[in-house]
């Protein structure tokens, strides 16, 4: 172990940072403050002596997750084709066997023995590599020995038989200083899947160019509601428990602190203060686990049969990880879910040539109807369960504000020119006759 410690450490004094971060993350190399101090080395494969996964720690103390190949004097993040993500999953496999090796360990539900890598061309935070066309290993981009989220809430829909995201299959973690670390997870591949950013996008933009009817472009939306609704339902077979004053409170604190980030002018800021000002009053709101990060991009759609599936319960990147694996009220997922369909709409809105009054006007009537008919499905599924107590409907409205604010921050530090949807989204919620954001008013004249 020693001895692959010093291999390890050589090799990693002389690799270029950016050379351990997924590709469609390269950007973040800048930030990355040298040097690395090595936090853990492991062979992936024990009969492949150039197969590693490392975690790395930079001077900031940010920790990066990297499955990767030692490449002559150097080494590289595997690309998929140097079968890391393989490997990883021949260890799910194995587990089931007992020959699971210290110190990787492994929580499994399902696993074959699949061949064949490829990446994924979407979006993504962490990085995911598609095996064999059968599961999609999701490698973390920063492990930390915190607990996490997904963890808790893969288990507890397994457990409560929730079949609305794809077949959990396991969760590797290492050990690191007595601390479980996960590293990855690994869950069955959605073939022929786009995710909302695409298809409700495409929906949307088929709407307003006359190449479909509303009825089309608003099918998946009830289908959502029930699914949304049945997944609050399998959380809440677990632990439920009530608000106290001292979480509504820190729901409240939270949601200054994103308004104050958000940096909007003084009308609109007002406006949505004395909205969240409300939420310290929300003790005795039921909260259970919830997905902590639901918007149309996390919701699958296969083509094939329009069947749809939720995923990624890894909590927003944004959050602390207290946040993040806190028990909330399903108002907030709720809330997510309301305000990335109006950004469905603003996305059409904004990318689409050539649209006059009437092809927008199809657009803002689409996301009326789209929120509607998500909330009614919702609250309909519910009220079949008996369980109409679950969502405290007081708590969505500020806590979509609060989501816009959210959008704004991350507007400003990764995306500017994302404040369009966001300051769209605020004028349909606040009325129009408000004030856009200064630093927005500013853009508009130097353009
Ligand atoms: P991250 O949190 O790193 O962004 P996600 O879990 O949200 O990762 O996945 C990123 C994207 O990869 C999704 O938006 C979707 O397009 C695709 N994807 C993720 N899991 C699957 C899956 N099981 N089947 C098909 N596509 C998937
Ligand atoms: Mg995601």
């Amino acid at each position: 172990m020693t001895l692959h410690r010093d291999l390890v450490e050589r090799l990693l004094s002389r690799t270029d940072p950016s050379a351990l971060l997924p590709a469609r993350r390269s950007g973040e190399a800048a930030r990355i403050e040298l040097p690395f101090t090595l936090v853990f080395c492991a062979r992936l494969d024990e009969s492949r002596v150039d197969l590693w996964y490392v975690i790395v720690r930079d001077a900031r103390g940010v920790s990066y997750g990297v499955p990767c190949v030692a490449s002559g004097e150097a080494l590289r993040r595997a690309h998929p084709g140097d079968g890391a993500a393989e490997a990883l999953l021949s260890r799910v496999v194995e587990s089931d066997a007992g020959l699971i090796e210290p110190p990787f360990s492994v929580i499994r539900w399902h696993a074959e023995r699949c061949a064949g890598e490829r990446g994924f061309e979407v979006d993504q935070t962490n990085e995911l590599v598609v095996v064999g066309e059968r599961a999609v290993v999701k490698w973390l981009l920063h492990p930390t020995s915190q607990e996490q989220p997904a963890p808790r809430r893969l288990a507890a829909l397994a457990d409560a038989g929730f079949t609305g995201t794809p077949r959990p299959w396991g969760l590797v973690s290492i050990k690191e200083a007595d601390a479980d670390v996960l590293i990855a997870t690994v869950i069955a591949y959605v073939a022929d899947a786009k995710d909302g950013w695409e298809w409700a996008v495409g929906d949307v933009r088929s709407l307003a160019l006359g190449e479909t009817d509303e009825a089309t472009a608003l099918r998946s939306i009830p289908h959502i509601g029930r699914l949304v609704a049945e997944m609050h339902l399998a959380f809440a077979a677990g632990v439920r428990s009530i608000a106290t004053d001292a979480e509504a409170e820190g729901w409240s604190i939270e949601a200054a602190d994103d308004l104050r980030e958000a940096d909007l002018g003084a009308q609109w800021a007002r406006l949505i203060e004395q909205e969240l000002a409300l939420i310290p009053g929300f003790a005795g709101s039921t909260i259970i686990d919830i997905h902590g990060d639901l918007h149309i991009g996390q919701v699958l759609r296969s083509s094939r049969d329009d069947g749809l599936s939720i995923i990624d319960f890894d909590g927003s990147p944004t959050r602390s990880p207290e946040q993040r694996l806190a028990r909330q009220p399903p108002a907030l997922d709720v809330a997510g879910m309301l305000a990335s369909l109006d950004h469905v709409g603003r996305v059409v809105l904004h990318r689409t040539e050539g649209l006059d009054d009437g092809r927008r006007s199809r657009v803002h009537d689409w996301i009326a109807a789209a929120q509607r008919g998500f909330l009614d499905a919702y609250l309909c599924r519910l009220a079949e369960a008996g369980e109409e107590s679950l969502l405290d409907a007081r708590l969505v409205r500020p806590f979509q504000l609060q989501q816009e604010c959210r959008e704004f921050v991350y507007a400003a530090r990764y995306l500017p020119h994302w404040r369009y949807a966001p300051e769209g989204a605020l004028v349909a919620l606040l009325g129009s006759e408000f004030e856009r954001p200064s630093i927005t008013m500013r853009e508009r004249h130097e353009t």
